[in-house]
């Protein structure tokens, strides 16, 4: 660590300012006293220098990072201070007058500027890097946060800056011979067993990698999009086994070629390619999904995420409420990289699942493997839990995705969607309660025939209209964070964590107990504790829903190998 912070010192240098188109504006222009200003601040990255702005970058991608400060008309020709400040990991680099960087420890007495003016001018451009490639000189696998700020002698005590920095994401090395293939095409011999789990050690357990392979025409703003909050989210979150995310176009030319790559990546013991290629559904409709499996974990985690929709909509950005087809393209990529993050939180599940930390092994309990018809409602008993609840599989994915792509990005939609799903959600709560159906969180504990709690196990016999394992379960998350902030821990990583053991304790029951001992109460009392809560006016239960400072601020602990 201390000698790649050297390495970024030493090659972080000062560049002369050099002319390139204007970097974007940044967004929330802070001052320390709280007065407004007409400064603005404009910062980017680029891979073509300043052709073109960009979020995410590769390994070995020569980049400029380019930044600009307007300094608002009475501050001009007043004495004053630009500073230049990165965020790398936890330690904040400010620059100095020689252009070196240097760690600042947050006390504002300590911090140096970069540029020291007896007369400030109208406008500063600055290079930050000039050509240069963060793999190599070991920033890879993080994402760099740059602040701009400024003072002026005119407003002694207060310092103008930027509160939204600007993200640049340099992503680990992605080699070829990794992505998108096989590791293996079935388990290892097992390590050890017991009476409940096989345990199994995997070649790629040290050094677990991130994949996001790009099939058919995807646009560049949405692959990036995906790339950096997958990036981001395995940062937040820990990252135990490989991960192959597939995102594609499904008008794609050759989708044997896709296909083919698919089933070799998420192979299931000993079967056959040729099996699976003949198996896989046409790709013909939008879809997304994600997992570990217990089949197919010796090759890690993986996801498909096709963007149709993206193109579907924009012709109808007018009907939809867009105010411009630009405005609609930037949803959908924003949406499109939250469904990413949702599906990756899918395989981190599971994953997790199946990993005992003290063993540092992936134990696959037997009955899973074995007899999997066991845990199937064939005859529609609707009576099982099949890995654990879905409400907690889908809700905690959901809510995860939301809380992952405010805290990357907090000027997103993220908050004003979970709003209008509740809105939905309470619609539909109060038409099915009208017609005597009561509407429990625990009617969405299945895996399979959920369609069942939407008609024959309702005493009217009308489907409901609610997305219960969603919307009912993103907010059953909601309430548990607000109800003990050591819950987000709980939602995002230790529930996961803990259900290895308590299965292993108390076979296919690990999800009731995980539950007991993250959260501290029963997943009985909880059902009727939250049911009780939904039941409240819509204001009372919108009070819970944190803003987006508390979501930017709220910390935990990452899943560790
Ligand atoms: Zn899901």
């Amino acid at each position: 660590m201390l000698i790649r912070a050297f390495a970024l010192l030493v090659l972080l240098q000062v560049y002369a300012t050099t002319i390139f188109a204007q970097p974007p504006e940044l967004s929330g222009v802070v001052t320390a006293n709280g007065d407004a200003t007409a400064s603005r601040f404009f910062a980017g990255a680029s891979r073509n220098n300043g052709e073109r702005y960009a979020l995410e970058f590769n390994f070995d991608e020569a980049i400029d990072i380019d930044v600009k400060i307007d300094i608002e008309v009475s501050h001009q020709g007043s004495s004053g201070n630009i500073f230049l400040l990165i965020l790398w990991n936890d330690t904040f680099f400010m620059r100095d007058q020689l252009g070196a960087y240097q760690p600042w420890n947050l006390q504002l007495d300590t911090l140096s500027p970069a540029i020291s003016e007896a007369a400030l001018t109208d406008s500063y451009t600055i290079k930050i890097a000039d050509d240069l490639a963060f793999g190599p000189i070991g920033v890879s696998g993080v994402t760099l946060k740059i602040y701009a700020a400024y003072n002026s002698i005119k407003n002694p005590g207060d310092l103008i800056y930027t509160g939204n920095p600007l993200s640049v994401v340099i992503n680990t090395r992605q080699t070829s011979e990794n992505c998108a293939k096989a590791l293996y095409s079935d388990f290892p011999a097992p390590s050890s067993v017991d009476s409940v789990h096989r345990y199994y050690n995997f070649s790629w357990q040290n050094d677990p990698f991130l994949c996001t392979n790009v099939y058919g025409d995807v646009p560049q703003e949405i692959s990036s999009k995906v790339r950096a909050g997958l990036q981001f989210t395995t940062q937040k979150l820990g990252l135990l086994a490989p991960f192959n995310g597939f995102l594609l176009n499904f008008n794609l030319n050759n989708k044997d070629e896709y296909i083919s790559a698919v089933c070799e990546t998420f192979a299931k013991p000993n079967e056959p390619k040729a099996l699976c290629i003949r198996d896989t559904p046409p790709l013909n409709y939008g879809r997304a999904g994600g997992g570990a499996g217990h089949e197919g974990i010796f090759n890690g985690g993986g996801s498909e995420n096709s963007i149709n929709a993206y193109y579907e909509q924009s012709v109808f950005w007018q009907e939809a409420g867009y105010s411009s087809e630009e405005a609609m393209r930037e949803w959908y990529a924003k949406e499109i990289a939250k469904v990413s993050v949702h599906e990756f939180f899918h395989a981190h599940q599971q994953t997790l699942m199946w990993y005992f930390e003290d063993k540092k092994q992936f134990g696959i309990p037997i009955s899973l493997s074995d007899n999997i018809a066991s845990y199937r409602n064939a005859n529609k008993q609707h009576d099982k839990v099949f890995y654990t609840p879905r409400w907690i599989e889908e809700g905690f994915a959901e809510f995860a995705a939301h809380f992952l792509m405010q805290q990357y990005d907090p000027s997103g939609p993220e908050r004003k969607n979970i709003i209008t799903m509740l809105d939905l959600l309470l619609y539909g709560i109060e038409v099915s309660t009208s017609r005597g159906d009561v509407i429990s969180l625990g009617d969405y504990e299945y895996e399979t025939e959920i369609d069942l709690v939407n008609s024959e196990n309702n005493p009217t016999g009308i489907p409901r209209n609610i997305r219960g394992v969603f919307d009912l379960g993103e907010w059953a998350a909601i309430y548990l964070w607000n109800k003990d902030p050591k819950n987000l821990q709980g939602i995002l990583v230790d529930y996961w964590k803990n259900w290895g053991e308590q299965e292993n304790a108390h076979p296919r029951q690990g999800w009731k107990y995980s539950f007991e001992k993250t959260f501290g109460l029963s997943i009985e009392d909880f059902y009727v504790e939250f049911d009780a809560f939904m039941k409240k006016p819509r204001d009372e239960i919108l009070a819970i829903l944190k803003t987006n400072e508390q979501v930017s601020t709220a910390t935990f602990t990452p899943a560790s190998r």
